[in-house]
């Protein structure tokens, strides 16, 4: 077994590495890279660090 880590998509972002801030209206105001997965869209769950 090589496979210790465990990667899925950034809940956060629904993997796109950025997040959308909206205003009420549903416009885009601005997009910011994803602060739990810093851009990569994905998230590494190390069991270790648990
Ligand atoms: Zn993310």
């Amino acid at each position: 077994m090589t496979t210790n880590q465990t990667k899925a998509k950034c809940k956060y972002c629904d993997g796109q590495g950025y997040v959308s801030e909206r205003d009420c209206s549903g416009n885009v105001q601005r997009e910011s890279t994803c602060p739990l997965c810093a851009g990569t869209g994905t998230q590494v769950f190390n069991p270790a660090t648990e």
